[in-house]
């Protein structure tokens, strides 16, 4: 009999086929404006934007932040990138019989300040304690619900003056040929410090995790107006996302390696450990696409906010394939396949 892998939760082409044969076939289908089916990093029902998010991260303190800091800016960006402003959060927390009460008190801190940070309360709640053993210290689901950005309508707006806009959203299925992409800043910070850190190699001196809250960020670009698709990088990292686009919005990809901000402690960790820097996840870092009239405007504005004071424009959506390719620093081009799975688990 088939087992449950490591893979199956890791945020690549093996968790997607999982989800599609195992989880979501069982389910009837939903009559929404962003279903299920679509895979976005919320659902919209009646105009209530809607997302959940599960947090097994080990371990629960790392460089740069927590368990309780990732399970509300997680779920804080999941609502933020469709182009909505997070109303409310719903946490359940799930805890190891002989767990620290001070271990919980600091996470519980963590949450609340970081909940203060975003201005989104926690409004409502579940905890449970297990037998020693039957989960890891804790896991938590944090939950949240959110509406329609007073400035995701001018948003899309200004990118209906250059082309048409079909979706009311910022959804995955929104990129046509010729948008900018931009990412709001360093990649694969967050699956390094916490690989680094848990494993010992050391590089976690050089390399924090990012976890941040990104709502004010995107409300700053949504203002600035012409985004049309948002993601956040998490499990699978860039190559993910971008894959991810290319094949629910038709397009291809083109992205130029050297743009792509990289700090060199990332580098060196995946040259040193054998992995891809771009399929790292990330938990304080937006995707965008932009109608390109507007991507120096947008870029700008996010620029101005201490999330997004690194984000560059990292290469543009085309026509005719739905692969992204990558043009490399000695002027070579590679495809850049999405992850199977991602090769940092646990860190989310
Ligand atoms: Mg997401």
């Amino acid at each position: 009999m088939s087992k449950v892998i490591l893979n199956h939760g890791a945020g690549g082409e093996l968790m997607q086929e999982f989800l599609s044969k195992h989880i979501t076939n069982h389910f009837p289908s939903m009559n929404a404006e962003v279903p299920l089916d679509s895979m976005d990093d919320s659902a919209v029902v009646d105009d209530v934007v809607f997302t959940i998010d599960g947090h097994t991260v080990k371990p629960l303190f790392f460089p740069g932040g927590d368990i309780g800091k990732i399970s509300v800016a997680g779920t804080v960006n999941d609502i933020s990138v469709m182009g909505a402003s997070p109303l409310a959060l719903a946490c359940s927390v799930i805890m190891e019989e002989g767990l620290d009460i001070d271990v919980v008190d600091r996470v519980m801190d963590s949450m609340g300040k970081t909940a203060a940070e975003c201005g989104v309360p926690i409004a409502t709640g579940d905890t449970k304690v297990v037998e020693g053993g039957a989960v890891d210290q804790m896991v938590m689901s944090t939950s949240a619900i959110g509406k329609r950005s007073q400035y995701l309508d001018s948003d899309l707006a200004k990118a209906a003056e250059y082309r048409k806009v079909e979706n009311r959203w910022c959804t995955d299925s929104s990129v046509r040929p010729g948008d900018a992409i931009i990412v709001s800043g360093y990649m694969g910070d967050h699956g390094i410090a916490l690989l680094s850190f848990r494993e010992g190699y050391g590089f976690e001196s050089e390399v924090q995790s990012d976890v941040a809250p990104l709502n004010k960020m995107i409300a700053e670009g949504l203002k600035a107006g012409g985004i049309v698709a948002m993601k956040d990088p998490t499990r699978g990292g860039l190559a993910n996302t971008l894959n991810e686009w290319c094949s629910k919005s038709h397009v291809g990809m083109e992205i130029d390696y050297s743009s792509i901000p990289l700090r060199d402690g990332v580098v060196n960790a995946c040259d040193l450990l054998g992995i891809d820097a771009l399929s790292i996840g990330n938990e304080g870092k937006c995707v965008m696409g932009v109608v390109p009239e507007m991507a120096e405007e947008v870029l700008k504005a996010i620029r101005r906010t201490p999330e997004g004071k690194d984000a560059a424009i990292i290469g543009r959506a085309v026509e005719g394939t739905e692969h992204v390719v990558l043009r490399t620093e000695v002027g070579g081009r590679r495809i850049l396949e999405a992850p199977a799975g991602d090769p940092v688990p646990r860190i989310c």
